[in-house]
C-alpha cells in the first residue's frame, strides 16, 4: 500500500497483523530534501502497546522453543529478502532520512550481511561443563533474556533496528521495537522481510508513537526483560534510570564526539581525505562521524587545505538526485543545531574555511563546514555536532592531544593517523573510546564489537559480543544419583 506521495504506508506490526492502532491517531513524515509530507505515521496507543507485550510474551515462549536451526533458516530468508528489495528499501529510506541513494542500498545490503552473520553466530552460543565431583555434572548455560524492549533512532532507518533485531532474535528473544517515528515506512519494509520470512506471529512486533509514553509503557511491563537503546546520551540516561528502577539490563549505544588525532609523522593528505569520506558520510549524521581533527601543527595547513578541498568537492543535493554526495540533514532541529553551533563558534572567534551558511531552497540542507581558530569555549568543542561541522585544531605535542581528546565525558570512536608504530600503541592505550580505528576511519562491521565508555554508554553491538545482552547465564549443578 502506498500514500497518496508514491510513498509506501508505513504500519504497526502486532502480533503478525498489520494495524493502524486503536485511536487512529497519526503524524505526518516528511521527506528532508522538500519540506513536503510524503506520508504519515500511526501512534500507539496504550492498548496497542498491552497487545504488543502480550504478543512478545507469547512469542518467546514460541521461538525459543523453536530449534537453532530452523530458528537460522528464518532469519537467512529474511536476509535474502532484504538483499533482494534492497533497491526498493532504499528508495524508501533516502525518501525519508534524506542520505543519498547509494549510501541508502549499502545500507541496505549490509544489514543483510549482518542478520546473516548474527543468525550464524547465535548457532555456537556455548556454554561449558566444568570439572566437579564425582556424580555432579556442572554446566553453565546460556539462554535467551526474554521480551526485549529496543527503541532505535532516525540515522540508520534500517541498519539501526536490524542490529537490534538480528542479535535478539539469533539469541532467542522476541521484541517490541519502537523505531523512528521519522523514518517508519522504511521500519515497515525492514519488518516486512522478516513477516515474509516466516517468523512466527509476536516474536517481532513494531510500534511507533509518542517516545517518551511508549518507552515508559513498555520499560515498566513486566514482561520486557531487556531494555536496548541507541539515541541521545540525555534521553539514554533518562531510559537507563528508568530500566534500573525496575531492575532491568540495559544495552545503551549513545552519541560521542570523536576526536581524530593526526601526528607529525602521518601524511597529512592521506589522513585529510580518509576523514573527510567519513566526515560528510550520511551528512555527519553517525555516531562514530570523525567531530575534532587534532593535528599536529606542523602539518596542520596542508591537511586543513585537503580537507577544505574534498569537503569543497562534496555534491550536496537531494539523495535521489544523480551524482548527490552528501543529503540534507534529516530534520528541522540537526539544521538548526548546525546555525546554532556555527554561529556561536564565529561569534566567539573562530573562521569559516569553507560552508557555513545553509543554501537557499527548500530543503533541510547545509553544507560541509570547516572551521579553523575555533576556541576551546565553543559548543562546538563540547557538543557532539551530529551533522558536517568540522572544527581543526592544532597542538603541539601527544601528550596535549591525547588530554584534549579525552577531556570530554563521552568515548564512543576515536582515530588517530601516525606513522609510528610506537605512538599507534599508545593511541591505542590512552584513548579513551570503545571504537579505535587508527590510520583510516572505516565505519562499524557486523564482525566486530560497536559500543562505547563513560557517557557513551554500555553493552555492547556487532560481533559475538553482541550476543551477551540478549543471553543470560545459568548455572546449572545436577546431582546424578541423589
Ligand atoms: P533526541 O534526543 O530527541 O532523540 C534521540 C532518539 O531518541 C530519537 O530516536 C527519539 O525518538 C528517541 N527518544 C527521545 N526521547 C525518548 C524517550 N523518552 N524514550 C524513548 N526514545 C526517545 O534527539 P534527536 O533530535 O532525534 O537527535 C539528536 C541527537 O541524538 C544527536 O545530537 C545525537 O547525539 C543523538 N543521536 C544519536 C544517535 C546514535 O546513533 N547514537 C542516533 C540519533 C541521534
Amino acid at each position: 500500500m502506498t500514500t497518496d506521495h508514491g510513498h509506501p504506508a508505513a504500519r504497526m506490526y502486532i502480533a503478525g497483523q498489520w494495524c493502524q492502532g486503536a485511536t487512529g491517531n497519526t503524524a505526518p513524515v516528511v521527506d528532508p530534501a522538500t519540506e513536503e509530507v510524503i506520508g504519515d505515521v500511526p501512534l500507539a496507543a496504550p492498548a496497542d502497546l498491552d497487545r504488543a507485550l502480550a504478543a512478545a510474551a507469547e512469542g518467546f515462549a514460541a521461538w525459543r522453543a523453536t530449534p537453532v536451526t530452523e530458528r537460522t533458516r528464518v532469519l537467512h530468508r529474511a536476509a535474502d529478502l532484504i538483499a533482494e528489495r534492497a533497491p526498493d528499501i532504499g528508495r524508501v529510506m533516502t525518501r525519508e532520512q534524506g542520505k543519498p541513494l547509494h549510501e541508502s542500498t549499502g545500507e541496505a545490503r549490509r544489514t543483510a550481511d549482518t542478520l546473516r552473520w548474527h543468525a550464524d553466530d547465535a548457532r555456537r552460543a556455548y556454554g561449558r561443563i566444568i570439572p566437579s565431583d564425582p556424580g555432579t555434572v556442572l554446566t553453565v548455560r546460556r539462554e535467551p533474556i526474554g521480551p526485549v524492549a529496543a527503541f532505535v533512532p532516525w540515522n540508520f532507518p534500517v541498519g539501526g533496528p536490524n542490529r537490534k533485531i538480528s542479535s535478539a532474535l539469533s539469541a532467542g528473544c522476541s521484541l517490541v521495537i519502537k523505531a523512528s517515528e521519522e523514518t517508519p515506512a522504511t521500519a515497515t519494509e525492514l519488518v516486512r522481510c522478516y513477516a515474509d520470512a516466516g517468523l512466527p506471529a509476536g516474536v517481532l512486533n513494531l510500534v511507533f508513537g509518542e517516545p517518551a509514553e511508549v518507552s515508559a509503557h513498555l520499560i515498566s511491563s513486566p514482561v520486557t526483560r531487556l531494555v536496548a537503546f541507541t539515541g541521545s546520551v540525555p534521553v539514554g540516561k533518562l531510559l537507563a534510570a528508568r530500566a534500573g528502577q525496575v531492575m532491568k539490563p540495559a544495552l545503551m549505544e549513545l552519541g560521542g564526539h570523536a576526536p581524530v588525532i593526526v601526528c607529525a609523522d602521518a601524511d597529512p593528505v592521506t589522513a585529510a581525505r580518509s576523514a573527510a569520506r567519513a566526515k560528510w558520510a550520511n551528512a555527519g549524521q553517525v555516531c562514530t562521524s570523525p567531530s575534532r581533527f587534532l593535528v599536529h601543527e606542523s602539518i596542520v595547513d596542508a591537511f586543513t587545505d585537503e580537507f577544505v578541498r574534498a569537503a569543497e568537492a562534496v555534491v550536496v543535493g537531494p539523495g535521489l538526485a544523480e551524482g548527490t554526495t552528501m543529503g540534507p540533514l534529516a530534520n528541522e532541529r540537526r539544521l538548526a543545531a548546525m546555525e546554532r553551533l556555527t554561529a556561536d563558534a564565529v561569534s566567539r572567534g573562530a573562521k569559516v574555511r569553507t560552508g557555513g551558511e545553509r543554501p537557499d531552497r527548500p530543503g533541510y540542507f547545509f553544507p560541509p563546514t570547516v572551521l579553523t581558530d575555533v576556541p576551546g569555549d565553543a559548543a562546538l568543542l563540547s557538543e557532539e555536532p551530529f551533522g558536517p561541522l568540522a572544527p581543526v585544531l592544532p597542538f603541539h605535542g601527544l601528550d596535549e592531544a591525547l588530554a584534549t581528546a579525552n577531556a570530554l565525558p563521552y568515548g564512543l570512536a576515536a582515530y588517530g593517523f601516525t606513522g609510528s608504530a610506537a605512538t599507534a600503541e599508545r593511541l591505542s592505550d590512552e584513548l579513551q573510546a570503545g571504537i579505535l580505528s587508527l590510520n583510516h576511519c572505516g565505519g562499524s562491521v557486523h564482525e566486530a564489537p560497536s559500543g562505547g565508555v563513560k557517557d557513551s554508554g554500555y553493552g555492547r553491538e556487532g560481533g559475538p559480543e553482541a550476543l551477551d545482552a540478549y543471553l543470560v547465564t545459568k548455572r546449572v549443578s545436577h546431582l546424578l544419583a541423589p
